[in-house]
């Protein structure tokens, strides 16, 4: 078991939106995809990419966001599925042991060893930001720790992005059960009285100390809902129009006394946006990383002469007059959009001029930020709890499968 039983082949940067040491290094490994299934992997790699910068708010973050592939085969496909689980009993030999059941009883919770996973990641991709394991397995799960990890199962993809919530952002879990609503489940009525540390869901419906209480309107009620059965989940419709920010009773796998943000949230149930508490999260993480303004920047705003040779260059407040040919520089990492007498250029494909003071001085800046952050993200990344989404939200009756209704058993 374990690294005898594959190959790494390598890492492949499959977005390149500038220097690793600048921008947010997504890292996407595969696991338990045979030598001859990695075009598949490549091909379920990119339909996340895809995904992702589908999705608010990553969608206008793009720039901030680098995507690595890390290729590692392994001698079987799939991944372990315990019968003590009422799983097939599947047991293959993957490099990074994936297995169904990581929790007891819980079929969904499928976990990777996550030591192998890192170390393998941190000798490919050093800058790495957030790992993401793509198991070749289309029985539902995923489960989100130290890395993320889901299956190629139907709606994958939208389980990718709840994981990365959970490891990349430290968001809790926002649903209100354990095993499942209705499944009798005991000791999940209450939620202990002590404050959760992650941003999205609190024990607190107090108006002025709520945690993300600048989002809540003050004609919203507090608490905005109340389940009336705190034996089990809360049946009833959203109270609120949809979108309302509040303090709705119902999350971190509690049925009362503890709150979410909003009524849906992807961190309570797949094929649902983040909520605001958890985009605004996303952004301010994401948002460092994000190229950095130079005066370059606005150069549409400023002119040009003798664009062939540049002879003359106007920053906001520098001229510079007659820089030498030789010593024009790529700003790698950099966006650029140039645009003169209407015409725009891509600062990539155009060698720009390069005011040797200035540069390093912007370069010095970003590069002390991104290890500052790195640094903090590294040290803070929190102890997460390893709770699993139940099942995705129902498909339309059309297109609700049998394997669907059989996984939304606890
Ligand atoms: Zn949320």
């Amino acid at each position: 078991m374990g690294t005898s039983d594959g190959t790494i082949q390598g890492s492949t940067k499959i977005v390149d939106h500038g220097s690793d040491a600048l921008r947010w290094n997504l890292v996407l490994v595969s696991e338990g995809y045979r030598s001859t299934e990695m075009a598949n992997f490549a091909t379920d790699a990119q339909d996340f990419v895809n995904t992702l910068f589908a999705t608010a708010p990553f969608n206008t973050l793009q720039a901030a966001i680098n995507v690595h592939r890390v290729d590692v085969t392994s001698t079987d496909s799939g991944a372990d599925d315990p019968t003590a689980c009422g799983g097939t009993g599947a047991s293959p030999a993957t490099y990074f042991d994936a297995t169904f059941c990581g929790s007891a009883g819980v079929r969904r919770l499928l976990v990777v060893n996550d030591t192998t996973v890192i170390n393998t990641v941190q000798a490919e991709v050093p800058a790495w930001n957030m790992i993401l394991v793509l198991v070749n397995s289309t029985v539902y799960g995923g489960s989100g720790g130290a890395v993320a990890a889901f299956s190629m199962a139907p709606n994958a993809m939208e389980i990718g992005l709840h994981e990365m919530g959970h490891t990349a952002f430290g968001l809790a879990d926002e649903y209100e059960y354990w095993a499942g609503c209705g499944t009798g489940e005991t000791g999940h009525d209450h939620h202990p009285a002590v404050e959760p540390a992650q941003p999205n869901v609190t024990i607190d419906s107090n108006r002025t100390t709520i945690k993300w209480g600048d989002l809540i309107l003050a004609s919203t009620p507090l608490p905005t809902s109340a389940n009336a059965d705190c034996s089990n989940c809360d049946p009833q419709p959203n109270p609120q129009p949809s979108g309302v920010v509040g303090a709705f009773e119902g999350a971190h796998y509690y049925h009362c006394g503890a709150y979410r943000p909003q009524w849906v949230c992807r961190m309570r149930a797949l094929n649902n946006p983040f909520c605001a508490v958890c985009r605004r999260v996303i952004v301010n993480t994401l948002t460092p990383h994000m190229p950095t303004k130079t005066p370059l920047k606005d150069l549409k705003d400023h002119k040009f002469e003798k664009f062939e040779k540049i002879e003359k260059i106007e920053f906001k407040e520098h001229k510079f007059e007659r820089l030498e040919v030789g010593k024009f520089r790529k700003p790698e990492g950099k966006e650029l959009k140039l645009e003169v007498e209407g015409v725009k250029f891509d600062a990539s494909e155009v060698e720009v001029p390069r005011p040797e003071e200035i540069w390093e001085r912007i370069d010095q800046l970003e590069l002390a930020v991104e290890q500052l952050s790195h640094f903090i993200t590294r040290e803070l990344r929190p102890d997460l709890s390893r709770g699993a989404l139940q099942a995705e939200t129902p498909a339309p009756p059309s297109r609700r499968t049998s394997a669907a209704k059989r996984r939304s058993r606890g």
